[in-house]
């Protein structure tokens, strides 16, 4: 099982992985399991001085120097995604990774009692942020050697719960995508899944389960394995897939 996964040291090196949502949380760890592995990372996120944290952590542990790039995903249009690309295409000339890990969780409430501009930019930011960064990243993407593209999922993109709503929706429609890409790269030039981490000790955590005992619940640091095998070679031939970062709680 990928939760079990024992990466080589080397596992990423040389490779150029952006990771959105990197300032905190599971996407802070990501960056920096990715850039412990040798990886150089691009940290996509909102606020600047979060990302300087990260960026400054990264180069304490002596990791690849990492670049950063501030973007609200919230109003990020297509002309930004291009810009992006645009950047990297000159610092790099390829891309090997995409960890869009960026989300928000929106309002715990009935679709009845729902506010529809809201769920907008729930699916703005979970949803068609991630699309509009890789249809702007495809080129790039196809410029390395069958690069991998994960995306994040949550047991409600998978199965529809009560008072979920917004969240729940953008997470079916980032499995759909990921599985439509899947099929259209299916001569494996590029490769696409998705993880649903599992209950992970973060912000975004306490905010839907106030209730709950954060020392209960598992670190992102902890749900690394999965993230790091689909990310690097061990993983390779594999696409469309939908993968759980933890083992199913007893
Ligand atoms: P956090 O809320 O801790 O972190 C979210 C990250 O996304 C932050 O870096 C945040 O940036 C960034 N972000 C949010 N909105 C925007 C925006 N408009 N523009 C740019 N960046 C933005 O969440 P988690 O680490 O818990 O979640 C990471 C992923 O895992 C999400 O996709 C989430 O849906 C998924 N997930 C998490 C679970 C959990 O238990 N934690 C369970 C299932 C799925 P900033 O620092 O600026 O706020």
């Amino acid at each position: 099982c990928q939760s079990d996964y024992q990466p080589p040291v080397d596992l990423l090196a040389g490779k150029v992985i952006l990771v959105t949502g990197a300032s905190a949380g599971i996407g802070r760890a990501a960056a920096m399991a990715y850039a412990r592995h040798g990886a150089t990372v691009v940290l996509l996120g909102r606020s600047l001085s979060r990302l300087e944290t990260v960026y400054d952590a990264i180069e304490a542990a002596k990791a690849p120097q990492p670049a950063i790039f501030p973007l609200n995903l919230e109003s990020a249009t297509a002309q930004d995604f291009g810009v992006v690309a645009a950047k990297l295409e000159q610092a790099f000339g390829r891309l090997d990774g995409l960890l869009h890990n960026a989300s928000m969780l929106g309002e715990r409430k009935s679709v009845a009692a729902s506010d529809l501009e809201v769920w907008a930019r729930v699916m703005q930011v979970n949803f068609t942020a991630s699309l509009g960064l890789t249809q702007a990243l495809l080129p790039l993407l196809e410029a390395s050697t069958n690069a991998s593209v994960v995306f994040t999922s949550s047991s409600v993109g998978r199965r529809g719960r009560a008072e979920w709503g917004a969240y729940s929706t953008s997470k079916f429609a980032t499995e759909g995508l990921m599985q439509i890409l899947a099929d259209e790269y299916r001569d494996l030039t590029l490769r696409f899944n998705s993880i649903n981490p599992g209950g992970t000790r973060t912000a975004m955590r306490r905010a839907a389960y106030p209730q709950e005992d954060p020392q209960r619940v598992p670190t992102p640091e902890s749900i690394m394995p999965t993230y790091l095998w689909l990310m690097g070679r061990d993983s390779r031939g594999t696409t469309g897939e939908a993968f759980d970062a933890q083992p199913p709680r007893q």
